[in-house]
């Protein structure tokens, strides 16, 4: 019996989400008295694993596996899990395991919980806390299949050291042709360098920016930060940015520590797909703007005035 992960990456190099869903099992299995195993598709280097508790680490070297195929990676997933004697395995809330959960439950017949957050509640009966209806409530879900499958919820456990003395084994599944059938490429055109799923810190501009070219701001203060640069969705319906920085809930969910919205309203449709970012700050200069009412922080005022002298503030910091 052990607890599988699956360690997601991109371009050779494990996600922040990899070390997350690795600090949470290694919770998971020191309650259940088990191991993690983490199952890795082409990452270059898999040591990084062993800092947050991952006892083992399978490790896939298949050139047919570069670039995201949801079936064949879901049967990867499900042979590792069987080979592990998988008691849970879990799996992330990213695009790519929101596509692949569902494939990997009906291979295991397990049972499958997404959008969860935190520790299971209780081990016997199995029963995890998810989020519900665009994160405005919670539920106690029961899984009551031999193997459980749980979606986690992006920063919603965190990331915490705990060196493992981990083992490295090659792992060479079984990939069929018909595995093939559908291809889906990601292409993340992104104008920023962090991505807004991987990024601790979003800075998302709105229709109070007027237009295109008032977008160099939002650049500086994204860069400044460290963060990605993310866009309410009339912003990208008007092609002042590209859609793939449409956050909300038709757009990206985002889930950093940090969201600053510029120039938004905050409608309840963007507000559904940032809410579960930790940190919410928003600059606008109408007090009434419902945005204030869900943000931690707010400043009142124009964002002409005030990004340029935060960004001044910043880079003198
Ligand atoms: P606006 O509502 O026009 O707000 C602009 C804000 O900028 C105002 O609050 C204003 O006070 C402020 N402002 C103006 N000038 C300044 C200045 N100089 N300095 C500071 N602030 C200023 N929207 C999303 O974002 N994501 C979604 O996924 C999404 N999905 C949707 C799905 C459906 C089915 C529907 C019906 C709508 C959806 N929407 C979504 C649209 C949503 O309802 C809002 O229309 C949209 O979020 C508003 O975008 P905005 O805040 O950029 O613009």
């Amino acid at each position: 019996m052990s607890i599988v992960i699956y360690a997601e990456s991109a371009e050779g190099k494990f996600k922040k989400i990899a070390f997350e869903l690795a600090s949470y099992a290694k919770k998971v299995a020191e309650s259940l008295g088990t191991t993690v195993t983490a199952v890795s598709i082409n990452t270059q280097d898999v040591s990084e694993l062993s800092k947050y508790g991952v006892d083992k680490v399978l490790k896939v070297t298949n050139d047919k596996l570069v670039g995201f195929s949801a079936k064949a990676y879901a049967d990867v997933i499900q042979q590792a899990a069987r080979k592990e004697n998988a008691s849970v395995v879990v799996l992330s809330s990213t695009t790519d395991s929101i596509y692949l959960a569902p494939l990997v439950a009906v291979a295991l017949e397990a049972g499958f919980a997404s959008n969860v957050v935190g520790l299971p509640e209780s081990y016997l009966p199995f029963q995890v806390r998810r989020t519900a209806f665009s994160n405005k409530a919670f539920n106690s879900t029961e899984i009551s299949s031999d193997i459980k499958i749980i979606g986690l919820a992006k920063n919603s456990y965190g990331i915490f050291e705990n060196t493992s003395n981990m083992a490295t084994e090659d792992f060479n599944p079984t990939v069929s042709e018909n595995d093939f059938g559908i291809k889906v490429e990601s292409v993340e055109k992104g104008s920023g360098k962090v991505s807004i799923a991987d990024a601790d810190i979003v800075v998302s501009g709105g229709r109070g920016l007027k237009g295109p070219e008032n977008w160099g701001m939002i650049e500086e203060l994204a860069e400044v930060l460290g963060a990605a640069t993310a866009c309410s969705k009339p912003v990208s319906d008007l092609d002042w940015r590209p859609h793939s920085e449409h956050v909300g809930q038709t757009g990206k969910p985002v889930a950093s520590n940090l969201y600053i919205a510029v120039g938004i309203s905050g409608a309840i449709q963007h507000i559904a797909g940032i809410n579960s970012s930790k940190v919410k700050v928003v600059i606008n200069s109408d007090p009434e703007a419902p945005f204030f009412k869900v943000a931690d922080y707010g400043i009142v005022g124009d964002a002409f005035e005030v990004v340029p002298h935060l960004i001044e503030k910043l880079k003198a910091f």
